[in-house]
């Protein structure tokens, strides 16, 4: 079987995905790039129990290459996943249901993006700083996966430094130069969400007991011009 070490890696992910509730009841999507192949999760299985001849083969255009033989769907995320996949040279693309991201979103006003600074995670994301107000679109969610591929395209466009695109009461879809970088991007999204719905709940404003000083910005901002 080819790409055999990338396929068990997508179902190891999606146990892990599982496990943490961001892939419970077949939802969420996981997906690859090898090459000039892309490789994905199928749609509406139990992602705990994939096996590595339940993933599709796509090529860069998004046509599938190879089925698996057993009448599995190609995931109604595909459309989404592609939309990173051209618009950012992405090397993986994940989708999550987190529980935390979806509780986020809703404190989010419409047509707003989710605005996050001062979150010791922010370090994690691709080109983000600490002190940074880092903005991740949110998008209103649809009745059908795939029709929310055109609100994802112009988020992405819309918003180059993200590499994360919210939907509304629904999850959140993450992407990475390859399949370690995108899962990492998602523990950072999740852990932010996590922890801007912990502050609301509480009453807290992450700027209540800043002491940082425009030397400590400018500093950052500096070793992030230089990295
Ligand atoms: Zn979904």
């Amino acid at each position: 079987m080819r790409f055999l070490a990338e396929r068990e890696r997508i179902c190891q992910l999606c146990r892990s995905f599982w496990q943490l509730g961001w892939a419970s009841g077949t939802g969420g999507g996981i997906s690859m790039r090898v090459g000039d192949t892309l490789l994905m999760a199928p749609s509406g299985v139990e992602k705990e129990n994939l096996t590595p001849a339940d993933v599709f083969e796509l090529d860069r255009d998004g046509c599938v290459t190879q089925a698996p033989s057993g009448g599995q769907r190609l995931t109604a995320c595909a459309p989404l996943f592609m939309a990173a996949y051209r618009h950012r040279d992405a090397g993986a693309v994940l989708h999550s249901h987190s529980l935390d991201v979806v509780l986020a979103t809703m404190t989010v006003p419409p047509g707003e993006p989710l605005r996050l600074t001062r979150l010791e995670m922010l370090k994690g994301l691709q080109g983000v700083g600490y002190f940074d107000m880092h903005e991740i679109p949110v998008v209103d969610n649809t009745a059908l996966e795939h029709e929310l591929a055109d609100r994802m395209e112009r988020a992405v466009l819309q918003w180059p430094q993200s590499n994360a695109v919210l939907v509304r009461n629904h999850g959140v879809y993450v992407w990475g130069r390859d399949v370690a970088h995108a899962k990492t991007q998602a523990e950072c999204i999740d852990w932010l969400c996590r922890c801007v719905v912990a502050m609301q709940r509480s009453g807290l404003s992450h700027l209540t007991h800043d002491r940082s000083q425009p030397d400590d910005v400018a500093r950052e901002r500096a070793a992030l011009a230089a990295a």
